[in-house]
């Protein structure tokens, strides 16, 4: 059984004319350790997508599960705890909190549920070495370059060990070098976890070192080379 099934989803917004068709008709299927580079032209409905599949907004129709379990069925605070333990988010605008240091960051995620644990602080130390910051471990976001802001975002996306990692455009404000590694560094904690990993990318670079890559089109997803 996939991990995630999302299974002819559909989704439009209300407008004060005809309502506005994002997605018509998606479906795809993921499993534990598997990765997918999500293309696509600019307003095509990519952002829409993740924002379903990491139930931050509900599908018009259709349905999305994970781990055979439906998240729109959950009332709102058990919707934000599902979110919280089983989905990690990287964005290209990675939101860290300006007062807080880099471990602080890392270990948001856990505040949710009171102080984090012993285990959840090893936990946050160890993702911080894995992404190259163990230096900076002390360090507030504004001393901290683009390239180890998104590092630092990635990191706090793993602390809960979580079943699928969403990343929308994850290298798109950092130039090429730094857009590589952030890439490279995905895949390997992608790897690493076994979790799955959907990605939203302009750079056909890294949706080339991607195992599957779908293309949205016209509110229909299929299968790219
Ligand atoms: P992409 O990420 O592929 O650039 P988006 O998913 O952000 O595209 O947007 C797809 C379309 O849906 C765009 O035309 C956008 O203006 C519209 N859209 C996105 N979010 C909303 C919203 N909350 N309300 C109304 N329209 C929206
Ligand atoms: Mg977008």
């Amino acid at each position: 059984m996939p991990d995630l099934i999302v299974d002819h989803v559909a989704k439009e917004y209300p407008t004060r004319a005809e309502p506005l068709v994002v997605l018509r008709d998606v479906s795809f299927e993921l499993s534990a350790g598997e990765n997918v580079a999500i293309l696509g032209p600019s307003g095509c409905g990519k952002s829409t997508l993740l924002h379903l599949i990491g139930t931050l907004d509900e599908p018009t129709s259709g349905t999305i599960a994970l781990r055979e379990e439906n998240p729109f069925l959950l009332n709102e605070p058990q919707l934000a705890h599902f979110r919280n333990r089983n989905i990690g988010f990287v964005f290209q605008d990675h939101h860290l909190l300006p007062q807080l240091s880099v471990l602080e960051n890392v270990l948001v995620p856990t505040l949710a549920e009171g102080s984090p644990s012993e285990v959840q602080i090893d936990r946050a130390r160890e993702l911080i070495d894995r992404v190259g910051l163990a230096e900076r471990i002390e360090h507030r976001p504004a001393e901290l370059s683009g390239g180890e802001r998104q590092r630092v975002a990635a990191a706090r996306a793993l602390i809960h060990n979580p079943i699928l990692l969403l990343a929308d455009e994850p290298t798109g404000s950092l130039d090429r070098t730094n857009a590589q590694a952030m890439g490279n560094l995905l895949l390997e904690l992608q790897r690493q976890e076994n979790t799955m990993l959907i990605v939203v990318t302009h750079s056909l670079e890294l949706a080339s070192r991607m195992s599957r890559r779908l293309e949205l089109d016209d509110g229909l997803v299929r299968e790219a080379e």
